[in-house]
Order: C-alpha cells, then structure tokens, then sequence
C-alpha cells in the first residue's frame, strides 16, 4: 500500500515526483505530499485528499530542486489529514522520510524520545522514523540509518533525506516493496515499476532489509551488515502504455477489456502442441507428490475466491484434499500444516503481507510452496520454493479483475499439470480441457460484448440496497467474487450465497426490494439451481440469471439472464465473472463513484 517516490539528477525533482505519484495514486490516496531539498533545506508540502489537492498546493508554493521524496498515503495510524501525511521530518526537518508500513515498536520509542525533548506533530507510527535518525545522528548518514534500523521494529518501505548529505538518498526496505530506476545521471526511487516506467526500464529491486545508497551519477547495494552486494539489473519488458488508460475511461474498464490478452498469454507458455500441459520449469516430478496428503491454499480478498474455484479443480483432477484459508485467519490458527501438505499461495501483487505470512507460517510447519503471482521478483515469488507467474501486466485499479482471471486459469492449468505427473485423469480430459483454454480468449470477447446490457441492468441495481448472488459448486466460488466486486466498487451491501443454503435462514431477507444474480454454468447443480432461482423469485425478487447461450431452461425462471458461450464447466468461471466485473464496474460509475480508487480500499495491502 501506498505510493513512494524519490528522485536524485539535474532535472525537477517534483516533476518526476508528482507524475510518479500519479501513477501509482491507486496504492493509497487519502493524502499526498513531496518533500524537496530546495535553497540550502528540506522544504515539504502536503495535502490530505487526492494528488490533484497536492498539486493545487504547489502552484501556489512550488518546489524547485534536484532531489526530492514523495508519498500518496493509505493511513494505518492517524486519520487522513494534512499533518498526518508524508513526508515526516525530525524537529528540524534535518532528516525527512517516507514510508510504507507500520512501525510496530512506535508508542514505547516515542514516550522515551519525547521525554528527551522531541516534539512530534503528527499522530503517525511513521514520524518516529525521523526522529530516531536525529537522535543517533553521528554525522555519517548511512551509519545514522543503520543504527536506526536496529532500533525500529516492523515492516517498511523507508527513503530517506539527509539535510546535511543533500546529493543522496538512502533507502531500505522490509516486508514492503522497493524498486530503484536506473537512469543516465539521474535514478529514481518507487514502490512500483509504474512510476519509473516513462524514464527507464532498468530497474534493481531491493530484498529485504538491504539498503541503496543513491546519488545522481551512482547507486550502491548493500546488505544488512553495509557490505556491498551485486545485484543483476532487471529489464522491465512491458510497454509504458500498458500503465496507461490507452482509451478507456477508466483502468478497471481497460482492464476488463483486456482479458483476452491476458488470459491468452497466461495460457499460452504453458501448453504443449499435443494438448499436455508445461510447468517443466517447476522441476516436478511423479515422485514430488509422494508423501503429500493435503493442500493448503491460502490468499485474501479476490486471490482468495480464485483459490476456493481451485479447490474444486484440484481435488477434482488431482484427487488430494484441499482446504482454501483466508490467509490472515490462517496465520494464527495453530494449523495442522506438516511436511505432508503443499502450501499454494495466490497474490496479485506478491507483496500481500497477509499472504506472505501465512507463506511463511506454512514453511514453518514443513509445507513445500508454491506462489502464484503477477509480480517477478517480488516477496511472496521469492519466499515459495516454487513459482507460477500469471501474465496479466500491470493490473492499475484496486478492483482485480484480469488478475483473478488469470489466476483461474494459471490455477486450472496447474491442477492439470499436477494431474498429468500423477496420472489421475485421462489424457483425452485434459487435452479437452486445454483445447477449450486455447479458444477462450475468444469467448471471453463474446462475454464482453454483453457490455451495454449489463450497463442496462446496472440501471436497475443503482437504487438497491442489499444484493444476493447465488451459486452452486464452482459458481458459488464464482458469486462470492461477483459480490466482492459489486461491494468494493458500487458500496452497495452485496451478499454470496451457497443457493442451497438460502432456505436454511437467509430467504427471510428477500423481498421485492433485494435484487439476485443467480449463476448457471455447473450442469450436474442446473436443475437445483433453477429452483433456488424460482424460490427468489416466488418471493419477488427480480433475477439476473448468468448461464450459457443454449440453456433453454433457465430463462424460463430469471427476470432477464446473460448469456455465456457453451464451454467445459471447468472453464466457465471464468467467463460467467465478466458480466460481474462489468455490472460492478458500471453501477460504480452510474452512483458516481471513482471506480479505480475505491474509498477506504488500496491495491497492493502491505499491511496485516
Ligand atoms: N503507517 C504509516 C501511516 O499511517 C504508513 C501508511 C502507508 O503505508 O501509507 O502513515
């Protein structure tokens, strides 16, 4: 969660700073603020609300200089104010930082510092930082740093200015991303490749608790202990327009609309021509499967509906057990992970800290891992033994829809995978399976065709208050996604229902009033859920119903009902998701909503 910047050359530092903060505004933006060595001392401004409040604050006071930090703020500790955002300086602004995280040790440090003097202005765990730095001052900066760090405890992204070394910018981080951006005399600081993507595609990422001491001509690595390490450069490959909006009016619609691609992409590497499945990079064998009696997925939010669809694809094809945790319940349930179990952990970002967490409480109890993510290099990706990337680029608005799809599918193709090593399902079912993955891209192009009508129904929910989806098997999994992203986006209350489940209490809150959506892909279910369906209906519930082009049956029962092209059941989640991603999308925007940055929400949560 939130955005860092920093900026070390001859150019404007707040340029860079501003348009850098911009791009990655969907990290958190309750505030926002720059802080800038200009004439002979750190200046800062600051602005609770949006970046464009920051910016109107700076035509007025500008800050002109070669070095400068940034932050868009997603506040853990304090509220959203104008004092409260970062930066956070000492008491003389003599060091100013920026953070991503909490500092978890901050009330016992800030009682003795404040005893000893230092005035704080702020009601952040952040601002502690700075005034450790001018309490351990010994006029080397990065001795001054180090020693800092061994006094905070917690996790953080931290870059740091040092009024008296106004050339460099030190910065570290841990359990929190850092990227640093390789320029010609000049280099960037971000906490996402976004930010730095017009300027360069060279990029190191930092690992935990390494530090970057960074000038203009020069960027140094080095360890915890201050020895200096090499690090290999790696090469951004996509495009900076894949960052962009590119058109649409807003990232969550373009990214919707990117699906194909993405989907086709995150296929295509893992198939063979005969129709087997790939993951020989994984080194897998029969024998890895030997000893392993259950698996354990865990995950949060949209990552975490993508694992329960998983469970049914696993245990269906695998024939192992599988339990889906949400990951920051599992953390802390003394669980029964052994040596026995592989651990899947699904992460868009890869910097989930829930997630890399329970990854890690997993490992603990002897788990094998795996983590199945958006992002190369990133904390979770390096924690596992075992990787699996999806391919859906930058995914920019706080709603994830191209990256739970491509989960869907990188996790079908991997219960394959498995399946294919232990020989649990004929070759004939998966090679019927990958044919249809093949040709999804193109289905999925037909789904989104279904936009305007969609936009139609969105009409009607605008007014509701309360929203059942229901489902049965897979399309339950499917509903409970399809309800995340009507809550997180619309604010409209939105409830997932197991449709078996309605009669054992629920039904009693459907009225005239209580909009559903009732999803129809899983055959051997049909005729059960097409009575749940006429339940709610008998109760005056209008039904959107969301089932394949040749059901004759199930408009017979529904209000109205989107039609998806005939696929495998498998497959159908995925398509039978996007008239949900798109009835949230346009119910947000036809409340008025700001669709991409929800209120209260943040993409990429850092934070337990
Ligand atoms: N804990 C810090 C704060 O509340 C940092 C929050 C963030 O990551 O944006 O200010």
């Amino acid at each position: 969660m939130c955005g860092i910047v920093g900026y070390v050359g001859n150019g404007n530092a707040s340029d860079f700073l501003i348009d850098g903060l911009r791009r990655l505004e969907y990290r958190g933006y309750d505030s926002a603020g720059i802080a800038v060595y200009d004439h002979g001392e750190i200046k800062i401004e600051k602005k609770q609300g949006r970046l464009v409040n920051l910016e109107n604050v700076l035509k007025d006071h500008p800050l002109s200089g070669h070095i400068g930090i940034g932050h868009t703020r997603w506040a853990t500790h304090g509220k959203p104010s104008d004092v409260n955002a970062h930066p956070h300086g000492d008491c003389h602004n003599h060091f100013v930082i920026v953070h991503n995280g909490i500092i978890e040790n901050y009330m016992t440090l800030k009682k003795d510092l404040m005893a000893k003097g230092h005035v704080f202005k702020s009601e952040t765990d952040t601002e502690i930082v700075a005034h450790v730095l001018e309490e351990v001052d010994d006029g080397d900066f990065l001795s001054t740093v180090q020693k800092m760090l061994t006094i905070i405890e917690g996790s953080y992204s931290l870059v740091i200015l040092d009024a008296a070394h106004p050339d460099t910018i030190i910065c570290t981080k841990k359990n929190n991303p850092l990227i640093i951006g390789l320029g010609k005399g000049e280099n960037f600081i971000a906490s996402d490749i976004p930010a730095v993507i017009n300027h360069t595609r060279d990029i190191y990422i930092l690992q935990d608790e390494e530090l970057a001491i960074v000038t203009k001509g020069s960027v140094q690595l080095l360890d915890r202990d201050g020895n200096p390490i090499h690090k290999e450069i790696q090469k951004v490959t996509w495009s900076a327009a894949a960052a962009e909006k590119g058109g649409y009016p807003h990232f969550m619609l373009k990214e919707i609309f990117e699906q194909p691609k993405a989907v086709h992409d995150t296929v295509a590497i893992h198939l063979n021509k005969d129709g087997s499945v790939n993951f020989d990079d994984l080194g897998w064998t029969k024998e890895c499967f030997e000893g392993i009696t259950n698996i354990l997925i865990t995950a949060c939010g949209t990552a975490y509906h993508a694992g329960l669809v998983a469970k049914h694809y696993i245990e269906r094809f695998v024939k192992i057990p599988v339990s889906v945790e949400i990951a920051s319940e599992y953390r802390y349930s003394k669980p029964l992970t052994s040596e026995h179990t592989l651990c899947i952990v699904v992460s868009q970002s890869g910097e989930t800290i829930d997630t890399l967490e329970a990854l890690k409480e997993a490992k603990r109890h002897g788990a094998r891992s795996l983590a199945v993510t958006n992002s190369i290099g990133s904390s979770i990706a390096r924690e596992a033994d075992h990787v699996v990337y999806t391919l859906a680029g930058p995914e920019i608005a706080v709603a994830s829809t191209k990256a739970y799809t491509t989960q869907l599918v990188a996790l079908l193709l991997l219960a394959l995978y498995m399946s294919q090593l232990k020989n649990s399902i004929s070759a004939d079912l998966i090679q019927k399976i990958t044919e249809g993955l093949k040709d999804l891209p193109k289905q999925i192009e037909k789904v989104l065709g279904e936009k305007d009508h969609m936009s139609d129904v969105a009409d009607r929910l605008i007014k509701a208050h309360d929203i059942f989806y229901l489902g049965r098997s897979i399309d339950y999994a499917i509903a409970m996604e399809g309800a995340l992203k009507l809550k997180e986006v619309s604010y409209i209350h939105a409830e997932s229902y197991a449709a078996g489940e309605l009669k054992h209490g629920t039904l009693a809150l459907i009225t005239q009033e209580t909009p559903v959506i009732a999803v129809a892909t899983q055959d051997n279910v049909s005729s059960k859920m097409y009575s749940n369906i006429q339940e709610v209906k008998a109760r005056g519930a209008e039904v959107l119903g969301i089932g394949y082009d040749d059901d004759e049956e199930i408009g017979k029962y529904t209000t109205e009902t989107v039609r998806i092209p005939r696929v495998d059941p498998f497959i159908a989640p995925i398509l039978s998701v996007i008239p949900m991603q798109l009835l949230a999308y346009y119910t947000s925007i036809k409340r008025g909503n700001d669709v991409d940055k929800p209120r209260n929400l943040a993409k990429s949560v850092t934070v337990e």
